[in-house]
């Protein structure tokens, strides 16, 4: 044997060394309580605005329960509009004003942890997830798509968003407000409840559709369609976290690669700037070499690999804790400052919900 071969076979054994015997999924494990968590909230929001909206519809009959202003998180154009009417104005808007802070709260946690929100927030980016699982196990496995159909599809969610951007870029503030202070605006959140409670024939077979493409293919909805997650994406390039692989310590076995939901080529890269990369860290749950895969800011250039990512590296309970401090924090800050709540009269909001099928779109 020469010298080359036994130094790479010497190579491979002292990377073998390194490999992980660990747990290799507690990222995956702390992730799920954290979207769970988050889905209990959401739930527990849910029940309370159902709640909310049937004492309005029935004249104050019934369970009295406040209107819960979280629930503005599934409204994020009006979250949209709103920033666009703070950035205009240096006021916060009156109406809707949780949208806003949840929208500027996501957009943070966009811009700080890639785009953690989908992968360990959004109720829909765990439904996608749990449905592609599903699939998985159902199929035996989960498609993925030709280039050729890929290619072009990736770019619908980008021209949703830009549909989204050009209307709300062209309102000015005047017109924000005028639109919100609609019954429309008002009630976008009870007409959007309303849309599922009388779901139409061609919205359900939508929606079925989406839930089966959604079985076969990972996160079809997300990968292709959310105007959400494209705007979070873009934002998300601005993050100085990203996925980054030590080639020295990564022993090449592609794992990364092959468990990363979003199709990214990780075990060819060095760093993930790709704006499909929801940190959810997979890839670095996948990858049994000791440090070579990592959350982390700009390594060292120097040192064994542990030394180079030194204490850079996010793990996932950090990453967990940067997200509910940007959340919590938010939130807080705007109930403290009476930013939190729409201050309509509840009588106007009886009358509004209960005729919520006249208040039809300003636009329309
Ligand atoms: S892409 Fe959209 S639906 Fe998917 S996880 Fe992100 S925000 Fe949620
Ligand atoms: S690169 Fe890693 S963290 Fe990013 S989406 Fe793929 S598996 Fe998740």
């Amino acid at each position: 044997m020469d010298i080359e071969a036994a130094t790479a076979i010497h190579k491979i054994q002292e990377k073998k060394k390194l490999v992980r015997r660990s747990s290799l999924d507690r990222s995956q494990k702390i992730r799920r309580i954290v979207q769970w968590l988050f889905v209990a909230l959401n739930g527990w929001l849910g029940i309370q605005f159902i709640l909310w909206v049937r004492y309005c519809e029935h004249g104050g009959v019934g369970l009295d329960v406040p209107r819960p202003a979280g629930a503005e998180g599934w409204l994020p154009i009006a979250g949209m509009m709103n920033t666009k009417y703070l950035l205009l104005t240096g006021h916060v808007p009156a109406i809707h004003p949780a949208a806003m802070v949840l929208f500027i709260a996501f957009l943070v946690m966009s811009v700080l942890l890639k785009k953690a929100f989908c992968s360990w927030l959004c109720p829909v980016g765990t439904l996608s997830e749990h449905l592609w699982m599903l699939g998985k196990r159902i199929f035996g496995r989960n498609l993925r798509l030709p280039k050729w159909v890929d290619i072009p599809l990736r770019p619908l969610k980008y021209l949703l968003l830009g549909f989204f951007v050009f209307v709300i870029g062209a309102m000015s503030a005047e017109a924000i407000n005028e639109f919100m202070s609609t019954p429309y605006g008002l009630i976008a959140d009870v007409k959007m409840l309303n849309f599922f409670r009388d779901i139409g024939q061609t919205a359900a077979i939508v929606i079925t559709l989406l839930v089966l493409l959604s079985m076969l293919v990972k996160n079809f909805w997300c990968r292709y369609l959310c105007p959400y997650g494209a705007l979070l994406g873009i934002a998300s390039l601005l993050s100085p976290f990203k996925i980054r692989r030590d080639a020295e310590a990564c022993i090449d076995c592609g794992k990364c690669a092959q468990a990363c939901p979003s199709n990214l080529p990780v075990d060819r890269l060095v760093q993930i700037r790709s704006a499909e990369c929801t940190a959810c860290m997979a890839c670095v749950a996948a990858c049994s070499a000791q440090d070579a895969l990592q959350f982390s800011l700009v390594p060292k250039k120097a040192g064994t690999p542990a030394e180079r990512w030194g204490r850079r590296a996010l793990s996932p309970i950090a990453v967990a804790s940067v997200l509910a401090c940007i959340f919590f924090s938010l939130v807080v800050v705007a109930k403290t400052t009476g930013h939190w709540q729409t201050n309509l009269p509840r009588e106007i909001y009886m009358d509004l919900v209960s005729h919520a099928n006249d208040a039809t779109h300003p636009g329309m």
